[in-house]
């Protein structure tokens, strides 16, 4: 479901000239293909214990900006610019993914950890609030938490327990100013 890497904490983020927030946003996003996956070993019917950072194994695959809810560009660049005031530097590690792309995260899932694993934690391509352009990975974990505790009058949500990167938007959730509440189980991720 979230693909997070390289490390958010060691992403390199590359700039260019931007004239509004919203085209920082864009230049800054770029879609890698990593993925967040638990530690633990699959077998012996263990509960996976959640990674507390994303793994920094994979390279980018593509920028793909155009992918991402005009919503969610806007409610981010209004994030960036208060969580600026506040001192932190909120980046994006990654943003939009293909069906394509989402469909090899799984795939590489499944070879490596098996096929119950591989689905309870990486989503398909139809429930993949990446690949439906309304979720962003943050890379820095300092900024997380601030957007964390700030982002629901975005409608800017994190929205999975174990992935502090990982935000979600949602024309509901900035209407009201609040969130969900991030799930501890992927089936019961919001829709
Ligand atoms: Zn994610």
């Amino acid at each position: 479901m979230c693909a997070a890497g390289p490390s958010p904490d060691d992403a390199l983020v590359q700039p260019r000239p931007a004239r509004t927030v919203a085209l920082l946003l864009v230049a800054t996003i770029f879609v890698t293909g990593a993925m967040a996956w638990p530690r633990t070993a699959a077998s012996g019917g263990k509960t996976p214990v959640p990674p507390t950072a994303p793994p920094s194994t994979a390279s980018p695959t593509t920028a793909a900006p155009r992918g991402l809810a005009p919503g969610l560009v806007a409610a981010f660049g209004a994030a960036v610019a208060a969580a600026r005031q506040a001192g932190h530097n909120l980046s994006v590690t990654s943003g939009f993914r293909t069906v394509a792309e989402q469909e090899a995260l799984l795939a590489d899932a499944i070879a490596e950890y098996g096929p119950t694993e591989a689905r309870r934690w990486v989503f398909p391509p139809d429930r993949s609030m990446h690949v439906r352009g309304l979720a962003v990975d943050v890379g820095d974990k300092r900024a997380a938490k601030w957007l964390d505790d700030h982002g629901a009058r975005f409608g800017l949500c994190r929205t999975l327990s174990w992935e502090w990167w990982h935000f979600e938007w949602r024309p509901a959730w900035e209407a009201s100013s609040s969130c969900p509440g991030p799930v501890d189980d992927p089936a019961d991720a919001p829709d």
